[in-house]
């Protein structure tokens, strides 16, 4: 089977088994392409996915800079202020906002309204990113300093399963449970410039419980496209 084939099945058992677990419908799905080429993007895109998440900024413009995507275009990696300006040109939204350093050089350099998400770090570990679960309220009472930034959503990648116990999967259910509550929390305190319709969260291992947990957001990578490449 070619490549094309190979990610148009793939995708399309997703989308069927994404609309058995959600069968309303709404929950969007998006191909996360790092380390793959424009047109595995592009056939991802002709299969049905939503979106596409790029989480480096110099792959992205190669990819994407002359030709724009012809789905919205989401950063997910960690930002670096140095490189905020090629973000702003190239990405629809931001998924990986995480601290006020981030969101000041958006702001400045910013002439029209940004769709942002704030990464959270539900996990706690020291090696990821994100915002601690307890900042996240506060965070989000202060981003009324930043005009041109609207909070879409709130983005985590949770710890990865160390083994297929059974309490290992208990546990990263009930943080998957208690970043749900997270969002339906802060969407609560209804601030107008973060109105958080989307909760980002399920990857390749773990998806159905994420959305199963109230997900609206999943982002495949593996899944969709197979193993990712070794880069020395
Ligand atoms: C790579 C990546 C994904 C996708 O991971 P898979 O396990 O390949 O599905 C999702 N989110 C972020 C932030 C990533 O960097």
């Amino acid at each position: 089977m070619s490549q094309r084939e190979l990610i148009g099945e793939r995708v399309g058992e997703i989308l069927e088994n994404l609309n058995k677990i959600t069968p309303g419908g709404g929950v969007k799905l998006m191909a996360v392409t790092k380390y793959r080429t424009r047109q595995e993007a592009l056939w991802a895109v002709e299969a049905g996915v939503h979106l596409i998440g790029e989480n480096r900024i110099q792959e992205a413009r190669q990819k994407w800079g002359h030709e724009a995507a012809p789905v919205p275009l989401h950063y997910i990696g960690h930002v670096q202020t140095n490189k905020v300006k090629y973000a702003i040109k190239l990405f629809d939204s931001v998924d990986s906002v995480d601290s006020e350093r981030v969101a000041e050089s958006l702001e400045r350099g910013l002439a029209k309204v940004l769709p942002v998400m704030l990464e959270v770090n539900i996990g706690g570990e020291a090696s990821k990113f994100g915002l601690e679960p307890q900042a996240v309220r506060p965070f989000l009472a202060s981003v009324g300093q930043w005009p041109h930034l609207q909070v879409t959503g709130l983005m985590t990648v949770l710890p990865a399963r160390r083994d297929n116990s059974f309490a290992e999967i208990r546990r990263i259910r009930q943080e998957m449970q208690e970043m749900a509550d997270l969002w339906r929390m802060c969407r609560n305190d209804g601030w107008p410039w973060a109105p958080l319709k989307e909760l980002s969260m399920g990857m390749s291992g773990d998806w159905e419980w994420a959305v199963e947990a109230g997900s609206t957001m999943i982002r495949l990578g593996t899944q969709i496209f197979g193993p990712r490449p070794v880069i020395a």
